[in-house]
């Protein structure tokens, strides 16, 4: 009998994005995004033997931060907080940007990452990636709405669009997380404290789709340098804090991809 049901394609599955002797380049918005967001594929692409360089365009300056701390303060520690991280996931490199941090909402800070003319930030990563020519290139997708991750995420697609049209090859991917994960934390999130604004969150809405995760890599070996480099970033309340061991293993111990270039 003949039926015209389309089957999903399946996410590949792998331990690493990049093998040994590649280079895997990481752009992100605020110092900790690196390792709250994708910190076991930087880990993972360094145990498999390939060279890792993280670029980080603000010190996240307005970030939230139990430390009573001037913003410049809390620049400088977020640096050294970052730096740290990057050494125990393996990253050869950190390079900075040195823009102010947009923070969430309200007036944009003058010489903050989305005050800036966007042309400035794309020139930056440009010529990063005219220095360190990787082959792959991930970027978080800036799905939680927070618009420091959204213009470096938009920046860094245009300029890998300028490096592509001299010629180079690259692999981008947009780190994500599946809306099924995210159900899951809504629901847990929800049931710990009823009252709280989770309740205007669409659990529809809510992360990347499921159906568009394109790669996931088993993290579960690197788990341990995660977690220590989630440590490393002592000024700042880590996501995974307060969720049930299952769910924070959930998060931890995979890693979602969108292909996207
Ligand atoms: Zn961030």
């Amino acid at each position: 009998m003949n039926s015209n049901v389309t089957l999903a394609t399946l996410p590949i599955r792998s331990t690493s994005l990049v093998a040994a002797g590649e280079r895997l380049l990481v752009v992100v918005a605020h110092p900790d995004d690196e390792t709250f967001g994708c910190g076991s594929i930087i880990a993972a692409a360094s145990a498999a033997g390939a060279d890792v360089t993280v670029v980080c365009a603000t010190l996240g300056d307005r970030g939230e931060s139990h430390l009573d701390l001037s913003p410049e303060q809390l620049a400088q520690q977020r640096l050294l907080e970052l730096h740290l991280a990057a050494q125990v996931l393996g990253a050869s490199t950190v390079i900075t940007l040195d823009h102010g941090d947009s923070d969430f909402g309200g007036d944009l800070p003058d010489g903050s990452l989305c005050a800036i003319d966007e042309r400035i930030v794309v020139r930056q990563i440009a010529d990063v990636l005219r220095d360190v020519r990787p082959h792959v290139v991930v970027v978080l997708d800036g799905s939680d709405g927070h618009r420091d991750h959204q213009r470096i995420r938009t920046a860094t697609l245009a300029a890998v669009e300028v490096a592509d049209a001299c010629g180079d090859e690259i692999a981008v991917y947009e780190s994500s997380l599946p809306n099924s994960l995210m159900r899951q934390w809504l629901e847990e999130m929800r049931s710990i404290d009823p009252g709280a604004a989770y309740h205007a969150i669409d659990p529809d809405s809510f992360g990347r789709p499921d159906d568009e995760i394109t790669h996931v890599i088993d993290a579960t070996g690197v788990l341990h340098l995660r977690k220590l480099a989630i440590s490393m970033h002592s000024s700042q309340s880590s996501p995974f804090d307060g969720l049930s061991p299952a769910l924070r293993d959930a998060f931890l111990s995979a890693d979602h991809l969108v292909r996207v270039g």
